[in-house]
């Protein structure tokens, strides 16, 4: 008998042993890891989930914030005694600048590809010409 080759579920981002569709997932057809078609498809989700994660904490951290920088520049008015407006503008976009950095951060380590382990670190960006040149 030919080893048999374990076949990859994208909804629990697990291999299992041939079949046609995943044993927890019967809607999930089983994909062959190794094919590049499938890999070029798990990079792809991958990478709308990285999208997913990075816009949930920007906008989320971003808008907090934005209502802290509100909430600053309120205060400044009242207790520094500053016409609204002097520091205002700086301060509320300095907090949703603030937020939304601090949400890209978060996302950045937050985030780990799921399949990773068959992308060969899913990406296909910039990093992966890296000395790739045979020359
Ligand atoms: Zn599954």
């Amino acid at each position: 008998m030919s080893q048999e080759k374990k076949l990859l579920c994208t909804a629990c981002a697990r291999l299992h042993n041939p079949a046609q569709f995943c044993p927890v997932h019967p809607d999930e057809p089983l994909l062959d890891p190794e094919n590049d078609d499938v890999r070029y498809e798990l990079i792809n989700l991958d990478d709308r989930a990285r999208s997913r994660t990075y816009t949930r904490w920007m906008v989320g951290l971003g808008a907090a914030g934005l209502a802290m920088g509100i909430a600053a520049a309120y205060l400044t008015t009242v207790f520094v005694n500053v016409a609204f407006g002097v520091f205002a503008r700086e301060i509320i976009v300095g907090g949703a600048v603030g937020g939304g950095m601090a949400g890209f951060i978060t996302a950045k380590v937050r985030y780990r590809p799921r399949f990773r382990q068959w992308t060969r670190d899913g990406q296909l960006d910039s990093s992966s010409f890296d000395g790739a040149h045979p020359e």
